[in-house]
């Protein structure tokens, strides 16, 4: 067995970037992963930075080249509470400079052992987010300021914080957890590693909350396994709302009977209006997922890799029962950032077609063929990349599920992956613009080109011809409801 020459020590605060410049170096010097011996600083008190041979001489200068599949997959592998979170991925890229097709190794230990992780990971991020409690606390300024104590199984705080600091940016808040704080003031964040658990806060919103929380709780959907999974007790102590859910489980069988005893409801006079203009029943044998349910498992949907560089599944958003869905590719920067379909310039677009066509928006329910923003970063910035096969087929389970829970009467396919996903067919646009064609699920589809086309066209003239072409494609399908 080879001595360990290096001893690499990382900061408690500012790993994964200090994890990131030590293996740059470590590989540049080609000093294999057995003769590394990773550690966190609070670990090893004393030790000095990086190590006692960092003045090993470089050899050569040359650039590494790593998938960035597996660069996302390393940092969240740097955030897993194991022993080897540090070790582990500076394996993987040793290896990855000589084994082209390492990250598509699915029987490979290293390669199979990152995906558990930063699978593990990825659900304590998602169960941060969900499940963080503020409480409005004393403020020292004009902006209100919050509170929120949560415990995380990994080392996730640094990487999931800026997701409160988009959401949040309008107030002061801290998160402390047992490893650290995230605190974010005037916009700023910035994090420390003392911590200090907030003082019991009384919020007076936690009142509401917990009504409106028993309001939605339905006893004939309980399924008290799959709720326990989605919101495992070891979070229950954080959260306002648990201390009601042993006495509404308890209560619910009973809730149920005296729902089933109950008269039937009548509709209301404006549901009996409607109704010469509702769709046609359901297609036999269709059982409509139910919604909830539907956005959540997308949420949380690991089905293939693009999920590991989003910031979050883009579900689609219209009316349960929309007579007319509109299809597009994927979510771009923005939509990854706010969580909704088409609110960025080419939503601005498809919002101009609608108008154009004379149709209400939110009438219709639009959503996209893959549901993560699959991208590639140039220097700060996120470069749309488009969806591969794979990607497209894997997500097409969501998009069947969409249709199923919709069940439009028409669908409108912006671009060849729309196309692809609906059809099974992404040819080119241009030859079957405006055509109608049978989906792989049942209703009929408009086939035509994506906004986000007509902002990449230089010439004004031809842009204008898809616009006029996208608004005619929406005018048929309104038409043909
Ligand atoms: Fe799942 Fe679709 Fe996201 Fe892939 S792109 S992880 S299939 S939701």
């Amino acid at each position: 067995m080879s001595a360990v020459l290096e001893r690499v020590l990382l900061p408690r605060l500012g790993f994964a970037a200090a994890w990131r410049e030590a293996a740059r170096g470590l590989l540049l010097r080609r000093v294999p992963p057995e003769q590394v011996d990773w550690q966190r600083a609070d670990d090893s008190p004393g030790l000095p930075l990086f190590g006692a041979n960092a003045d090993t001489p470089v050899i050569g200068d040359e650039e590494f080249r790593m998938p960035r599949v597996l660069l996302g997959l390393i940092e969240d592998v740097l955030c897993a509470n194991v022993p080897d979170r540090f070790s582990l991925p500076y394996r993987a890229v040793w290896r990855a400079q000589a084994e082209r097709h390492l990250l598509g190794d699915e029987s490979d230990p290293d390669m199979a052992r990152v995906r558990v992780l930063s699978k593990l990971v990825h659900r304590d991020a998602h169960k941060m987010k969900a499940f963080v409690r503020f409480c409005e606390e004393a403020s020292h300024g004009d902006r209100r300021a919050f509170a929120a104590w949560f415990e995380p199984d990994h080392f996730i705080v640094e990487a999931t914080a800026p997701f409160f600091a988009r959401r949040f940016g309008d107030v002061d808040w801290r998160i402390e957890t047992p490893s650290g704080c995230a605190v974010c003031t005037n916009g700023a964040l910035r994090f420390s590693a003392e911590t200090q658990k907030p003082a019991a806060l009384a919020d007076p919103t936690e009142d509401l909350w917990r009504t409106y929380y028993t309001n939605i709780f339905n006893p004939a959907r309980l399924k008290v396994k799959a709720m326990q999974s989605e919101m495992p007790k070891k979070y229950w102590k954080n959260l306002p709302e648990a201390g009601l859910i042993p006495g509404l489980v308890a209560s619910a069988e009973q809730r149920v009977i005296a729902m089933r005893g109950a008269e039937a409801t009548l509709p209301a006079a404006r549901s009996l209006r409607m109704e010469p203009y509702q769709q046609p029943a359901a297609m036999a044998g269709d059982v409509a997922p139910d919604r909830r349910d539907l956005e959540q498992q997308i949420l949380d949907c690991t089905r293939c890799l693009l999920h590991c560089n989003a910031t979050q599944a883009v579900r689609g958003e219209g009316p349960d029962r929309a007579a007319i869905m509109v299809v597009g590719e994927q979510p771009g920067d923005q939509e990854d950032l706010a969580g909704s379909p088409f609110v960025g310039p080419a939503g601005r677009e498809l919002d101009a077609a609608f108008a154009a066509a004379g149709l209400d928006r939110a009438s219709t329910f639009v959503t996209n063929a893959v549901k993560h923003f699959k991208h590639s970063m140039r220097g700060k910035r996120r470069i749309h990349e488009r969806p591969g096969i794979s990607e497209i087929v894997a997500c097409k389970w969501w998009l069947e599920q969409e249709v199923a829970l919709v069940r439009p009467r028409i669908i409108v396919a912006l671009g060849a992956t729309a196309s692809l996903a609906v059809i099974g067919n992404g040819t080119a646009i241009t030859a079957r613009q405006g055509q109608i064609e049978q989906s792989l699920f049942g209703p009929p589809v408009i086939v035509t080109g994506h906004p986000a086309a007509i902002l990449r066209m230089p010439e004004a003239a031809h842009a204008d011809r898809l616009r006029h072409e996208l608004a005619g494609a929406l005018r048929t399908a309104s038409r043909a409801v």
